[in-house]
């Protein structure tokens, strides 16, 4: 939550009853965290008129402070604005199922149709048929290409002379003999909508037939992300949105407003340049991300991924509880550490945003390696009770594992902080729970 928000939280806390002065006290904090966040100032507007009217009539749950209870609603109310349940992709009833890729050049329209032809591969183990459709921009035929390599997936392309109608055409001739399942057509954009754009884009949606036109949107574009979407949807139908571009600094209002403004569900979102990293879209935790609480869910998704099920289980419930010692530590680094950069995780922690210089941290890959150096020269009890390591503990230490007393001191004060941030993120509730406690 902005620090202004959390001033007014605080106020309230303690308090028996909400009034209806404190809900308009903290809707204006509210609204103004919206649009810091780039929403639409109409949906702002709406959005805040229709949780006033739940949050003053409501009465006070014993678990939640009254303050906990509006931002409960307020969070609600967002979810529920972003479109509940998240979405899945079309499956034609003959395949190939086609899938056109639109939206302004830059968008990440051509990363997003190989992490999208990966995630179908990897989920649902489908084949698709890459089509590169964008002839304008120089070297996008090659961009395709050098995606499609690196996916080992084909790309069907016609070179840059043949209009991009008949390229759909042949591309899904080729894929009905071939059997493919889908057909991801990666289309031209432009700097900015024209008619000669959706001209094209309206032809070939014609003849191609799409099962699903995902609108591919950059986060960071805010604003004007609405009007874009505003446009393509009422020319073209879109069925779908993907946001990009989300591992940037942006809170994601954009989201919010495309959802409210063309009623079409968010599919996904864009989370790096990587290939694997196309997310499935969760509004709930959209919800706590625009609220700048941390998306704790994710993290923890990210470690089910990553680490196999019975870790994963333990670490969560050894974040929760905090109670994990340097040695669960040590043992979990390694696994940690396929999650993803370091720094990009602790990103993801509530209330990483109020620590100083976190967007400036460089965690050094190497430095890892050390760390489990000075853990695995301690003692057991060491590893359980850190507390007990005192000066000379500390010189053996650094001695065992080849490195200095300030290197252990600073590890340890690491792993203090670690487990106090730990300890917030207890009040995060499990899965899909409804209510949530402000941590
Ligand atoms: P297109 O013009 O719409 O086809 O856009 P591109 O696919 O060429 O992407 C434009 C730039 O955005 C490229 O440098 C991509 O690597 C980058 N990009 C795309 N998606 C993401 C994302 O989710 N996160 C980040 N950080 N960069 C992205
Ligand atoms: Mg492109």
């Amino acid at each position: 939550l902005s620090e202004r928000l959390q001033n007014v939280m605080n106020k309230i806390r303690g308090k028996g009853k909400v009034t209806e002065d404190d809900v308009k006290e903290m809707m204006r904090e509210v609204r103004l965290a919206l649009l810091e966040a780039d929403v639409n100032f109409k949906v702002v507007k709406d959005f805040v008129k229709r949780v006033s009217e739940r949050a003053v009539g409501q009465e006070v749950l014993k678990s939640l402070t009254p303050g906990q209870q509006v931002i409960k609603v307020v969070k609600e109310e967002l979810t529920e604005l972003m479109g509940g349940e998240q979405s899945k992709i079309a499956v034609a009833s003959r395949p190939p199922t086609v899938i056109m890729m639109v939206g302004l050049q830059g968008a990440g329209k051509t990363t997003t149709t190989g992490k999208l032809a990966n995630l179908l591969r990897k989920r649902y183990n489908r084949k698709s048929l890459l089509v590169a459709a964008d002839i304008y921009r120089p070297a996008a035929i090659k961009q395709l290409e050098t995606l499609g390599k690196q996916l080992n997936m084909p790309v069907f392309s016609l070179g840059d002379q043949v209009s991009p109608v008949e390229i759909a055409k042949q591309a899904l001739e080729k894929a009905k003999q071939e059997h493919y399942d889908y057909v991801l057509i990666d289309t031209a954009g432009r700097l900015h909508i024209d008619e000669a754009l959706m001209d094209e884009l309206k032809q070939m949606k014609e003849v191609a037939k799409p099962d699903e036109i995902f609108l591919v949107v950059d986060a960071m574009t805010g604003q004007d992300a609405v009007n874009v979407a505003q446009s393509f949807h009422e020319q073209l139908g879109i069925t779908g949105v993907i946001l990009t571009k989300l591992d940037g600094d942006t809170r994601g209002g954009a989201a919010l407003s495309i959802r409210a403004v063309t009623n079409t569900p968010i599919k996904f979102v864009g989370m790096g340049e990587k290939l694997d990293a196309l997310e499935p879209f969760h509004p709930e935790r959209m919800a706590s991300r625009i609220l700048g609480m941390g998306d704790v869910l994710t993290l923890i998704e990210k470690a089910q991924a990553a680490v196999d099920e019975e870790k994963a289980k333990e670490l969560e419930q050894k974040m929760r509880t905090a109670t994990f010692t340097l040695d669960d530590f040590l043992e979990q680094l390694g696994q940690v550490r396929k999650l993803g950069p370091l720094d990009e995780i602790l990103k993801m922690l509530p209330g990483a945003n109020k620590i100083k210089g976190l967007n400036n941290i460089q965690i050094d890959e190497k430095q890892i390696s050390r760390v489990e150096a000075i853990i695995r020269s301690m003692t057991k009890e060491e590893k359980t009770y850190p507390e007990i390591i005192n000066g000379s503990r500390k010189k053996r230490i650094a001695k065992g594992s080849g490195t200095s007393v300030q290197e252990v001191n600073r590890l340890l004060k690491q792993f203090d902080e670690m487990k106090k941030m730990m300890k917030m993120m207890t009040n995060i509730p499990k899965g899909k729970k409804k209510g949530f406690k402000f941590p």
